[in-house]
């Protein structure tokens, strides 16, 4: 193996110095047409709006280091790329359905206590993705939530139940998740998959909401949410 090749081929001190000189360029050139967007910052982007950023920093890579790339053409290229996106973005605030095809919709997650049935099969999200979202805002089961939204740009939005109506839920946090292997007639479980609460005569009975088979079910618990 030729290291020499590998790590400098034929770059000579003139070419390295153009490179320097063009990496720079791009970097303004991309904070300028981020300004363009319009956005105030990138902490949490939709798929579209990531495609956009994706694009444009692949069209302001190449000519930061290849030879015969004249800067002009990546500066038209980025120019239609931010052209289309304020295109967009217009076409979004104007027609709801152009924003739903763009963007995706948002999506429920957890109704009334329980996970919703049709989008964990989807599987839109893993279970665990769930639960650290709602971890994060101190969920402790899932029963505390009324309604849970996982909105187009990846965050997790909650309705949580008042605090004289907490009932029996799906414990959230590691240590309690735990499928139980005995079961004692009138304590309350709950479905590991969907979240359903139920007295269980034996500790692998099929769920009758969601019919999962791993048939796994946690002791559930009741405390109301601190706030
Ligand atoms: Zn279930």
């Amino acid at each position: 193996m030729d290291w020499a090749s590998i790590f400098i081929h034929d770059t000579t001190w003139s070419f390295a110095l153009e490179v320097a000189l063009r990496a720079a360029i791009m970097f303004i050139m991309i904070i300028i047409f981020l300004r363009f967007t319009g956005k105030r910052g990138v902490r949490q982007l939709s798929i579209f709006e990531l495609t956009i950023i994706l694009s444009l920093g692949s069209i302001a890579g190449d000519p930061m280091f290849t030879e015969d790339l004249p800067i002009i053409q990546a500066v038209i290229i980025m120019s239609v790329v931010i052209g289309l996106y304020r295109l967009c973005t217009w076409f979004v605030m104007k027609y709801q359905p152009f924003e739903y095809l763009l963007e995706g919709k948002p999506v429920y997650i957890v109704e009334n206590g329980r996970l919703v049935l049709e989008k964990i099969k989807e599987g839109k999200m893993s279970h665990d993705e769930f639960f650290s979202e709602m971890r994060r805002q101190g969920v402790e089961h899932l029963r505390q939530v009324r309604i849970g939204l996982l909105e187009v740009n990846g965050n997790f939005s909650l309705v949580l139940y008042p605090l004289d109506d907490i009932r029996y839920g799906l414990p959230l946090f590691p240590k309690p998740y735990q499928a139980v292997q005995r079961v004692q007639p009138d304590y309350h479980y709950a479905c590991m998959y969907c979240g359903n609460v139920a007295y269980l005569t034996q500790a692998h009975e099929l769920c009758n909401r969601c019919h999962n088979k791993s048939r796994r079910w946690a002791k559930a618990i009741n405390n109301e949410i601190v706030t």
